[in-house]
């Protein structure tokens, strides 16, 4: 039987991906609207594959060999609707900084201070519950739909669903579909609040192809700050380096290859144990063998 056509064979995923690493994946999926997304996920679980989701790519890193299984893109599902007084339903794969811009600017909603400047989609955000100090995405969202075995369900989310980069509501094999969101209006003007934390990023932050924060903040500590102390600031392999502007983050500056980055992530993790006895946790997502 010939493929449905948004299927692809050996699909390349190192475009996809913010660090541009990655080989292929023995399929990739990129159903354009939410009738083929259910066709996509029944393909899937009929060929009885390891399967993943994948969003804007903005926070995994991918070994160079790929997937040996099936990469479920979400970028299809990209709308906004509003469904009455400051409530909104957004699909998985629109961008966050779209939501940003087109739904808590305009109406001057809290949550710009939370949200502004992350990259990725609007699914992977609530996957990873994405945010900053000011706060996280979860705490804006009532619900999410959601595809699993068990088919469409609805999950209200409650503030037990959620922590730190984390959820409960959406484990291994479930692809989350839409959010729905509820907004309040804030007194302070928001734009201002996003041109402030967009001129912090670029002043914190270095530019170029990265993940975000490599590791998880430990408890009252910093990541950066734990390896800016062993002295891994501008530590190179490869084609990767440890930036010099803010220690949690690992850039590719040059072709870097999986290894490149995953062995400074590696290296990290070693000093921060024997220095401090701290054990880092990986905020972005590894995906290998
Ligand atoms: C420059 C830069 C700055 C960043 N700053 C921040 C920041 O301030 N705060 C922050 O929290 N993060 C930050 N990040 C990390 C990243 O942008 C966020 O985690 C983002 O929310 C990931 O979204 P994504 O769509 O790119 O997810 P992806 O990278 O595509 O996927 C991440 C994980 O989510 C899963 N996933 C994605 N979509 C779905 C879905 N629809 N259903 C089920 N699972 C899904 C994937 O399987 C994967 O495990 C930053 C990244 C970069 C590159």
């Amino acid at each position: 039987m010939p493929l449905a056509p948004y299927i692809i064979e050996n699909a390349p995923l190192a475009p996809h991906c913010f660090y541009r690493i990655g080989g292929p994946a023995r399929w990739g999926l990129f159903p354009r609207s939410l009738e083929e997304m259910e066709e996509a996920y029944k393909w899937i679980k009929g060929k009885n594959i390891p399967f993943m989701v994948l969003g804007g790519g903005t926070n995994v890193l991918i070994s160079d060999s790929g997937y040996d299984g099936a990469v479920l893109f979400t970028g299809g599902l990209d709308y906004i609707r509003q469904r009455g007084k400051e409530r909104f339903d957004v699909g998985a794969g629109t961008l966050l900084a779209e939501m940003v811009s087109k739904v808590l600017l305009p109406n001057n909603y809290t949550g710009t201070g939370a949200l502004t400047g992350i990259p990725g989609s609007v699914g992977g955000a609530l996957f990873m519950n994405a945010g900053t100090v000011n706060g996280s995405i979860c705490q804006m969202a009532e619900s999410v739909r959601l595809l699993s075995e068990t088919g469409l369900t609805e999950w209200e989310i409650t503030e037990k669903d959620y922590s730190y980069r984390g959820q409960r509501y959406c484990p291994t094999g479930t692809v989350i579909l839409e959010g729905r969101f509820h907004f309040t209006v804030d007194e302070n003007d928001q734009r201002t609040v996003y041109e402030h934390y967009l001129d912090r990023r670029r002043n914190t932050q270095p530019q170029g192809r990265c993940c975000g924060s490599v590791f998880k903040n430990p408890e009252g500590d910093h990541a950066g700050r734990l390896i800016e102390e062993c002295g891994l600031k501008g530590t190179r392999l490869g084609g990767a380096v440890i930036s010099e502007k803010h220690a949690n983050f690992i850039v590719n500056e040059a072709d870097a290859s999986f290894d490149d980055v995953y062995g400074l992530i590696s290296l990290a993790k070693a000093r921060v144990k024997e220095r401090f006895g701290m054990e880092l946790t990986e905020e972005v997502r590894i995906i290998k063998d």
